[in-house]
């Protein structure tokens, strides 16, 4: 166990980093992580507490079958979030944003625990590199320089 924990080469301090990301929806760090992801969907589907899926119906012309099929989704794909009128997660940086502060905010809400348990298989599939860990944290680093601006001021 001992050898194990000293082969992971990644941490993420959590400490209130739940309240930190709801305070950071309007970051500028959002926007720039959009343009490097490519929303492939990646992420989620390596996930292992990612869960969204879609439910669609088929039936034939002569009325003699109707199918329902449930599969896996992702809320990358612009018809995730797709509502009467439209999707409401329009641009990358909203759809990554929702879920990152999914798996590391909200889920603490839903599930009373975090939605990710630290295994690094969005960061070993994503084909851009982009590191949930670093991203959080760049979060958190911005937030500490507001709070501490305001407190200066
Ligand atoms: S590190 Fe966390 S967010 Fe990434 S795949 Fe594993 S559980 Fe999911
Ligand atoms: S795997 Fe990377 S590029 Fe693909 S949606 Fe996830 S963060 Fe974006």
């Amino acid at each position: 166990m001992k050898k194990l924990k000293s082969q992971i080469q990644k941490k993420l301090e959590t400490k209130n980093l739940k309240d930190i990301l709801l305070k950071n929806l309007e970051s500028s760090v959002w926007e720039e992580i959009a343009k490097r992801c490519l929303s492939c969907g990646n992420c989620t589907m390596v996930c292992p507490t990612c869960f969204c899926m879609t439910v669609e119906d088929y039936t034939d012309l002569q009325k003699t079958k109707a199918e329902r099929i449930q599969k896996w989704d992702s809320c990358f794909t612009l018809e995730y979030s797709y509502i009467h009128g439209g999707s409401v997660r329009v641009s990358i940086a909203s759809r990554y944003r929702q879920w990152l502060t999914h798996k590391l905010a909200s889920w603490h809400e839903q599930f009373g625990t975090s939605g990710c348990v630290g295994c690094g298989r969005c960061i070993t599939w994503c084909p851009v590199g982009i590191d949930i860990t670093e991203e959080a944290t760049k979060i958190r680093k911005i937030s500490q320089y507001q709070t501490t601006s305001m407190e200066e001021i």
